[in-house]
């Protein structure tokens, strides 16, 4: 065999720490290396121009590149292979950066370390076999988890460009939380108006399937070829029968039921319709609060509705969709701010969260647009905002900064102005962040047109006084203690990651950080994908963002997925498990730990044995680990290239 070795510089930050040249030169040491040489960039156009000629004049059959991780260029230097006509498989990477240059400082021990590992990859690539992809077909279906303004905008994108979506929701409703608001920054343009219309294209759109009130149950399969199981929950009414008329929540007598859509301010009906522009518009029933599921008795409902949709015995249902590829975008919740004590830790009336405050200001809110303290309907005169609440605080284990904050506090200052020109804003800020478009001159017009007056510091408690609020803090700017009388609190309330997002992950096999928010495939060059191949990412559930990023990844995903899609067949890795026939004695215990369900137990001359479907193998070497016999192998990490790498660091 002729085997190459490049060794890459990456501008300093390897050549800064590790001698690149010696490498080189040690390589020439190593057997069947027949060509070595360090490159400023391996990976530019001159680099890979350079991998390309010289595997053309030393007539190399394999090449080693000892650069950085294998995540970010194994397969710029598979596609280089082919270029220069090699079998693309027979390329190995040693990571000379991540572990080895961006870890170490001494420079004689860091360039030891760089040669071993590139021998450990030569000595890997000698029992490399010559691979090729297979093909498989791609269902061109695609489904979208969420249905807030990101979902919404994946699912139109992919429907519009001629993909079949199925779109999930939990709530009754799609929406999300842009459903909930008045209106929004930086334009102060009504919420309602530009989420509305699309929301009903979402409804009449030919190629969207919506299934709200549902949760995804299970997923199988892989990119191109997802089963996934959706749960219908029952909403104890008929859909197909109900049109929305409302009759039934003004009959129904059980009026206390807490309004989940306007954030527990006010109570609405056990049957309702959670808000006039909802989509679909169709009445469902809080089980927990129906009279009827709970005691027995009533159907007060079921007697008002003019098209018998009522079903008290409706049980969930599960539908299992087809799908190639999948779209998450579940968005965020909002940080549970009882657990501050300094804020009344939810025993005050008029403390209340800046979603509630929208729901206050929304004209289709339970007031009706008017602000009105939840203690007593007076109109609040003084308002005091705080901000950051759940959010830049390690203390509470959220240390990130929730992005949107700052943005709309001010909107919030602005439309309290306009609702109510006597009132007076104060805001209590850590660092005013609007880094966004027109974002920095939006909230100078808070404070210079509409007079909120922003205080820099923390508030140190909320006491009641006479009717009112006392709040007390600091001015870290002036240096002095404030006190401000105030007749409602606005807590600029955080993002976390949405509930249940984990069990989603899990189910997705996708990763999350340590919030919970869905981890990216690289944060820089892969925003909108994630490790696993055939599922993206959308909107807040991958970290706090506004509308126009949400959106922007909304598109972005689709985009991707018409990309996907855009072929008729995928390739398939062909680096996979195979089995050894003759070793394996069907224990299954290889078939028992495969998280893709890719081997099946099949009869060979009246023997059982294991054997890998192929298209479906993920490669992630559980089996391997798990086979008694060691029958089951992993092509291109098997146990003889594990054990030539470990003698040759070690003998
Ligand atoms: C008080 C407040 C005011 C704001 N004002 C503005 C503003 O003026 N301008 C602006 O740009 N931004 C504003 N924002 C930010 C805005 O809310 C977000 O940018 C936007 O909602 C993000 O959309 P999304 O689709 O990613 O997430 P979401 O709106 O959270 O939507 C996610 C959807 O997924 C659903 N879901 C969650 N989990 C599952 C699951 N497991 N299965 C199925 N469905 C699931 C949810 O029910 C929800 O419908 C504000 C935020 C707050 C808190
Ligand atoms: S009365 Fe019947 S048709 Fe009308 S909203 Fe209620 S369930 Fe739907
Ligand atoms: S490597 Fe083994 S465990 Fe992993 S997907 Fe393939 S068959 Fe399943």
């Amino acid at each position: 065999m002729n085997i190459g070795v490049f060794v890459c510089h990456c501008g300093s930050n390897i050549a800064g720490t590790v001698d690149t040249e010696a490498v080189a030169k040690a390589a020439l040491n190593f057997r069947e290396v027949v060509f070595a040489t360090d490159t400023m960039y391996a990976c530019s156009e001159p680099g890979q121009a350079g991998i390309v000629d010289a595997i053309k004049t030393y007539d190399l059959d394999g090449v080693v590149v000892a650069s950085c991780t294998p995540r970010m260029h194994e397969a710029t230097f598979r596609r280089t292979l082919e270029r220069a006509g090699l079998n693309k498989y027979m390329f190995e990477m040693a990571n000379i950066r991540e572990h080895v240059s961006w870890v170490g400082k001494d420079k004689e021990a860091n360039t030891r370390k760089a040669e071993e590992l590139v021998h450990m990859a030569v000595e890997k690539l000698r029992r490399n076999d010559y691979l090729e992809a297979g093909e498989f077909d791609i269902n061109k279906r695609v489904m979208v988890i969420g249905g807030g303004v990101a979902g919404i905008q994946a699912a139109l994108d992919c429907a519009d460009g001629g993909l079949e979506v199925v779109l999930v929701e939990r709530e009754p409703s799609i929406g999300g939380k842009m459903s909930k608001l008045d209106k929004t920054f930086p334009t102060v343009d009504c919420s309602s108006c530009i989420l509305g219309p699309k929301m009903v294209d979402v409804a009449q759109h030919p190629n969207i399937t919506l299934y709200t009130l549902s949760e995804v149950d299970s997923v199988k399969g892989f990119v191109g070829n997802f089963d996934v199981t959706v749960r219908r929950k029952a909403a104890y009414v008929d859909w197909d029968a109900c049109t929305g008329c409302g009759e039934c929540a003004t009959k129904c007598p059980s009026k206390k039921t807490p309004d989940r859509f306007n954030e527990f301010i006010g109570t609405t009906t056990a049957i309702n319709i959670p808000f006039p522009q909802a989509i679909p518009k169709k009445a469902s029933i809080n089980p927990e609060a129906c009279i009827m599921l709970t005691k027995g008795k009533c159907g007060a409902c079921a007697k008002a509705c003019p098209t018998e949709a009522i079903r008290f015995d409706q049980q969930d249902e599960l539908v299992t969709e087809q799908v190639g590829a999948i779209i998450a975008a579940t968005g965020y919740d909002l940080f549970d701010f009882t657990k501050y004590g300094e804020y009344g830790g939810g025993r005050y009336p008029d403390v209340i969260t800046s979603m509630q405050y929208e729901r206050l200001l929304s004209a289709s809110g339970p007031t009706e647009g008017h602000i009105k303290r939840p203690s007593d309907g007076t109109e609040p005169k003084d308002i005091v905002f705080i901000q950051c609440v759940g959010s830049r605080d390690k203390s509470i284990g959220r240390p990130y900064c929730s992005g949107f904050c700052c943005m709309y506090t001010a909107k919030q200052t602005i439309l309290t102005k306009d609702h109510m020109p006597d009132s007076q804003s104060y805001v209590f800020y850590m660092d005013i962040r609007s880094p966004g478009k027109n974002y920095d001159e939006f909230t100078r017009r808070a404070m210079e047109e509409y007079g909120a007056r922003y205080i820099r510091g923390r508030v140190s408690a909320i006491q009641p006084k006479n009717g009112r609020y006392l709040v007390k803090g600091a001015d870290t700017l002036l240096g002095q203690q404030v006190e401000i009388e105030a007749d409602l609190i606005v807590l600029a309330v955080g993002a976390e990651a949405a509930k249940g997002a984990g069990e989603l992950a899990e189910k997705l096999r996708i990763s999350y950080d340590p919030y919970g928010f869905f981890l990216e495939g690289h944060p820089k060059l892969k925003p909108v994908e994630t490790n696993t191949a055939g599922i993206y990412l959308a909107g807040s559930c991958q970290g706090p963002k506004d509308i126009p990023s949400s959106v922007a990844q909304g598109d972005a995903a689709a985009a991707k997925v018409l990309a996907l899609f855009s072929k008729d067949k995928l390739a398939s890795d062909p680096q996979v498990s195979g089995v050894k026939l003759v070793r394996c004695i069907g224990c299954g215990k290889c078939e028992s730990v495969c998280p893709f369900g890719a081997i099946e137990m099949i009869d060979f001359r009246g023997m059982p044995k294991a054997s890998v479907v192929e298209t479906v193998c993920q490669g992630c070497g559980v089996c391997t680990a798990a086979c008694p016999q060691g029958a089951i192998q992993l092509r291109h990490f098997t146990d003889n290239q594990i054990l030539a790498e470990v003698n040759t660091l070690c003998l």
